[in-house]
């Protein structure tokens, strides 16, 4: 048993009793964990507002070293997550991006980085920057990046065949295809096999969001038509992982 802080965004609550919640967090020093938080339930319970889903707050638990839930004792508000309340995308990407965090990463796994990603996701979900869709794919793909699950970008996952894009002059228009393991040539493309097609201009965002080079990745500007296909790359190595896709998924589009 140890006394630990951390600064952490609340990603799942769920009633424990009439007086008690179960808290999930995504902390910088922890990663993802479970905590009791007794009397969260009440009116004037000892937590305040600082549970709200996907506040930024500072706690202080007791962690137990039997892997039995830990025991909240502590939690001030950082920043609450307030995107504008007539932008559902919005509250839903900020849904989506606590689902993903929740179902993608281990407990007391630390990803300082990956918490920087969320909280700055976050931010800019509840600031004026536009199309959300964009913001939610880049924290989709760079979450892959940073569990070390991305799907191999630099060759046909079947055939080996290098996904060369942009070396001569045919290649603007070659496509490839999205599998649950990565990209299909068109050569490997089986007929009955009815995945979707990501253009080369596409498979070149996904290559600069596969560095993790954010001066590189913060000049991006996505299309309509890349944040699509970058997502349903994401989505279908996503559903690969878990088995199933997502349940705030069905709530937005891209
Ligand atoms: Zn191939």
């Amino acid at each position: 048993m140890s006394t630990e802080k951390t600064e952490a965004i609340v990603i799942r609550q769920a009633d424990f009793s009439e007086s008690s919640r179960v808290v999930t967090f995504f902390s910088r020093e922890f990663g993802k964990f479970a905590t009791l938080a007794k009397g969260a339930r009440r009116l004037k319970g000892p937590f305040d507002a600082a549970l709200d889903l996907l506040s930024r707050c500072r706690i202080v638990f007791i962690r137990k070293s039997s892997g039995a839930l830990g025991i909240l004792t502590e939690a001030s508000l950082v920043t609450r997550f307030r995107p504008d309340s007539a932008d559902l995308v919005r509250i839903y990407g900020g849904y989506y991006v606590a689902e993903l965090l929740h179902d993608l990463t281990e407990d007391f796994d630390a990803a300082p980085r990956l918490f920087d990603l969320a909280v700055e996701t976050l931010d800019a979900l509840c600031s004026s920057q536009p199309h959300p869709p964009s913001v939610l794919v880049i924290f989709e793909i760079s979450l892959l990046r940073e569990i070390g699950l991305l799907p191999e970008l630099s060759e046909c996952s079947a055939c080996g065949e290098p996904a060369l894009v942009g070396s001569d002059s045919s290649s603007g228009s070659r496509s490839f295809w999205i599998t649950r393991s990565g990209l299909l040539c068109g050569a490997c493309r089986r007929e009955e096999y009815s995945g979707t097609a990501v253009s080369a201009g596409t498979v070149e965002i996904l290559k600069k969001l596969s560095t993790a080079d954010h001066s590189v990745i913060s000049r991006l500007v996505l299309s309509a038509v890349q944040t699509s296909e970058c997502h349903r790359f994401a989505a279908s190595a996503i559903i690969g992982l878990t088995g199933r896709k997502p349940s705030t998924l069905r709530y937005l589009e891209f």
